[in-house]
């Protein structure tokens, strides 16, 4: 029995599991390890210049610091029942674990590409989100699929790198959500073929099939990069008094109060995905602390952080 489960280990979970350590608050810390984004953090205060993997590896070695047998739990988790004040935890181990608090940390999800079996594709490794910690060579087919930001980003990073191989940018709508600069940009690389309002209609042996203004076109690939965007993971079921109770979301952010309390008492979501306006990790991790502040005032024989 504990006294919270945070699920997800990211910065805002992190961040929470750090003054749990310090305060000897008894708390489980859940990650299913399948986000693999890979990039470099330039905003941090005290960092020119550090990946977001190594920034995390470094908050775990702050925390083991403190408690040697600092452990993050690897496991997927499914469903959520609250009876009477105690939550129930499943997860996809078959395990049940119960708490008084939960804390929602597990960050925005990449989309999955809406397509048969797409699933069982992901699992291939030849589907990614980012191409940054990948080996890529000149002469691969590398299929974009997504008109944004980060497919924006992955191309760039083709680019700088590998000025050869052969790009292909999918997309959805007519235009690029690009900035026209961007655009510019990418149409300078020479073997990249863009193609419009197209849908895809099938994928495999490393075959993608689609069509676009009314033809077919069927290319083979290396990787496929996903850049059709993050949302909530909505695969967590929560029940209350055994009915499914729905969070609230606005404008796809889980709703909470100052504290960061969900419309379910004691459930709180922190991170990115209840901070509509501050995406960044330094704010993520702020609202790890407010957390940690309000679990540990319902514990009278704790201190809090008091400066004056
Ligand atoms: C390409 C890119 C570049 C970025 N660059 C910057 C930057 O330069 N500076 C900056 O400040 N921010 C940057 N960000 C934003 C930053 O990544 C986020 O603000 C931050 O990671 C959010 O923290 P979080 O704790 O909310 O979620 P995350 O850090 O995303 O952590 C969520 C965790 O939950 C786990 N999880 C998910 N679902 C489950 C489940 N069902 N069960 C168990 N575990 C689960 C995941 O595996 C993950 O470890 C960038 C983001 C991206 C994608």
């Amino acid at each position: 029995m504990f006294n919270t489960i945070i699920i997800g280990a990211g910065f805002s979970g992190l961040s929470l599991c750090l003054n749990f350590e310090i305060y000897k608050i008894k708390y489980l810390v859940i990650d299913n390890f399948q986000q693999n984004n890979f990039y470099n953090i330039i905003n941090f205060p005290s960092y020119n210049n550090i990946s977001n993997t190594e920034l995390k590896e470094k908050i775990i070695n702050q925390i083991k610091n403190i408690n040697n047998n600092f452990n993050i739990l690897k496991d997927n988790i499914y469903k959520i029942i609250k009876k009477k004040n105690l939550y129930y935890v499943y997860s996809e181990n078959g395990e049940i674990y119960k708490s008084s608090n939960i804390v929602l940390s597990y960050g925005y999800q990449t989309k999955k590409i809406n397509i048969d079996n797409f699933d069982q594709l992901y699992e291939s490794k030849h589907i990614v989100n980012n191409l940054n910690n990948i080996d890529i060579n000149d002469n691969n087919n590398i299929i974009i699929i997504g008109g944004g930001d980060s497919a924006f980003k992955n191309i760039e990073y083709i680019i700088n790198s590998h000025k050869n191989i052969n790009i292909f940018l999918i997309c959805r709508n007519r235009a690029l959500k690009m900035q026209t600069q961007y655009i510019e940009q990418i149409q300078q690389h020479k073997n990249i073929k863009i193609y419009f309002l197209s849908k895809i209609i099938k994928i495999e042996n490393k075959v993608i099939e689609i069509q676009s203004k009314n033809q077919n076109y069927k290319i083979n690939y290396n990787y496929i990069v996903n850049c059709t965007g993050i949302s909530i993971n909505t695969n967590i079921k929560i029940y209350v008094k055994n009915k499914v109770k729905n969070l609230i979301i606005k404008n796809n952010f889980i709703k909470t109060n100052k504290n960061y309390m969900t419309n379910i008492k004691n459930l709180y979501a922190i991170g990115i995905l209840s901070s509509p306006q501050y995406q960044q990790i330094i704010n993520c991790m702020h609202t790890g602390f407010v957390v940690f502040e309000n679990i540990s005032k319902q514990n009278k024989n704790k201190t809090t952080y008091s400066y004056y």
